[in-house]
């Protein structure tokens, strides 16, 4: 068995020290190469360098990780543990996590781009939230007695799915694995994990972690690899009972014709958006326009739920603009690692190509470019936080997802033209609505064909709220109390208690 180490030394303020830790894939508490012995190259987007060459997961390596999740499944987790000892485990591994936040914003930083600030306080406590929340309901998964007749009885049991699969993206690597192995593990499934190939860090980094908790070693499995390779054979495997992805709507459609030409297993997606994003006349203008920037621009425009079609009313337009392009001038683009930096670089140098490509074609389409449009700086893979005016709605800019620094600023002139712009679109993961009026938010909120809506807020997460896509956006809820029905079958029991036939 060979094992790949690396020690980083960071130069920042926020991460003191040397980290040090394996990057083999994680396969029954124990981390080794893949079977074919090869290397992904891990890239820091900040300067293009390499981190790491981390162990490749393959398909075989798949397999042995299934076998492995499975005899755990029945000799040591699933219904084996009790609901409370799970509970314990999982706030073990919250309070590591706590305790590690330091380390884990700096590896975001490092491998993802975005700036350790933002890391520390939404991704990482994000995550620690989702940890503890879902280790609270691990003793309540509870089925129900169901009255049919006085000489029979039928109850339910919330049973393990079993094996569970889950793919991640790279645009929020730590926090995605908690949103998905938290309730996994509360219900008592095992589990087979493949991160992103870009941002495979933070996940190696919690299987330390996850051993160190006294989880069962075989419960958490983690093969880094390729989407086409280790991510197919996942969707494809006979062995896996459900598989949970979050990334993109072309590749969850993908992985949802693969379990349905395999074993039918059940399937959750989380998958893209081009969410509208409301602001009416009466809108308190100061603040519809910072959360309207942190909206789009935040986590540089890599967000799934991101406010990127602004549809402002004709009163407000020409105010809005001015101001909402002073804010976004005043969004620091710069070193991740600085703690004033806003926005990092884009993630890799195909995405980075992918959006100015967007901006391109806002441009040849006949879009106005109101600010940005243009690498930021000389080098690297910064690109200026954008604004384009003047679009029309076929315009690719408008109807798909980018998921980079990049706004549209669309007028509008009342209630039903917005409600109708706004629902003109495959997506329905995320929309919101400013205005004073919260009667009038809330009859909007409930006309817009979306997963979440806020209402004079944008991008607000919490554990305990659900969140997830209406129409192309996905398939099920992640988060909350919904999240456990993800990750549990139901099971009838019918008992006779006297009843002749
Ligand atoms: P992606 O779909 O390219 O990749 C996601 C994951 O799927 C990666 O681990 C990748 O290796 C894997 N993959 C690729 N091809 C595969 C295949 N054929 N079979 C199985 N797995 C495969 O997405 P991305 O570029 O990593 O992330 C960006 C996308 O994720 C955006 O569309 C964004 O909206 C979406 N996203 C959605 C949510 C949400 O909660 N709805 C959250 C974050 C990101």
């Amino acid at each position: 068995m060979s094992t790949t180490t690396f020690t980083h030394e960071f130069d920042t303020v926020s991460f003191q020290g040397k980290v040090s830790f394996s990057t083999g894939i994680f396969i029954d508490g124990k981390f080794s190469a893949g079977a074919k012995n090869t290397t992904i190259d891990v890239i820091n987007p900040t300067n293009g360098k390499l981190i790491a060459s981390i162990a490749e997961g393959t398909p075989a390596d798949v397999d042995r990780a299934v076998q492995v999740a499975r005899r755990t499944l029945e000799l040591s987790w699933g219904l084996n543990v009790p609901g409370h000892q799970r509970g314990l485990l999982l706030h073990r591994l919250a309070d590591l996590l706590e305790k590690h936040a330091d380390e884990f914003a700096a590896l975001e930083a490092l491998d993802n781009g975005k700036t350790v600030f933002w890391a520390k306080v939404a991704d990482i406590a994000i995550s620690v939230d989702v940890l503890r929340y879902y280790a609270g309901w691990a003793d309540k998964i509870h089925g129900q007695v169901i009255e049919t007749s006085e000489d029979k009885l039928a109850y339910t049991r919330h049973e393990p799915f079993g094996v569970v699969g889950q793919i991640i993206p790279w645009n929020m690597p730590l926090m995605m694995m908690a949103w998905k192995i938290a309730p996994a593990l509360a219900t008592g499934n095992t589990i087979v994990l493949k991160p992103s190939e870009f941002t495979p860090l933070s996940a190696l980094r919690m299987c330390a972690l996850i051993n160190e908790a006294g989880f069962p070693p075989g419960t958490v499995n983690v093969v880094v690899g390729y989407g086409n390779t280790v991510g197919r054979a996942m969707s494809e495997h006979m062995g896996i009972d459900k598989i949970a992805f979050t990334g993109s709507t072309l590749v969850g459609r993908k992985i949802m014709e693969a379990a349905a030409k395999s074993n039918l297993k059940n399937v959750t997606l989380e998958l893209g958006g081009k969410s509208p994003n409301i602001v009416m006349n009466d809108a308190d203008l100061e603040a519809a326009v910072n959360w309207a920037s942190h909206g789009v621009f935040w986590n540089q425009g890599q967000i799934c739920c991101a406010g990127s079609r602004i549809y402002v009313q004709s009163g407000i337009y020409d105010q809005f603009l001015r101001a909402f392009t002073k804010k976004v001038l005043s969004l620091k683009v710069g070193d991740p690692f600085a703690m004033e930096s806003y926005q990092g670089p884009q993630v890799s140098q195909i995405h980075y190509d992918r959006i100015m490509g967007y901006i391109e074609s806002g441009k040849q389409q006949g879009a106005t470019v109101h600010l940005g449009g243009e690498r930021y700086g000389t080098e690297g893979l910064w690109i200026q936080p954008t604004i384009f005016t003047d679009t029309t709605p076929d315009m690719r800019i408008v109807r798909e997802e980018i998921f980079g620094p990049v706004s549209v600023v669309i007028k509008f002139e009342d209630e039903e033209d917005v409600v109708r712009q706004a629902n003109d679109t495959l997506y329905g993961l995320a929309a919101a609505v400013f205005t004073k009026d919260i009667t009038r938010g809330i009859q909007v909120a409930h006309k817009l064909q979306a997963g979440t809506v806020w209402v004079n807020c944008i991008n607000q997460v919490h554990a305990n709220v659900p969140f997830g896509g209406y129409k192309q956006s996905g398939v099920g809820r992640e988060l909350g109390e919904y999240a456990l029905s993800n990750y549990t079958n139901v099971k009838a029991v019918h008992v006779n208690l006297g009843h002749v036939i």
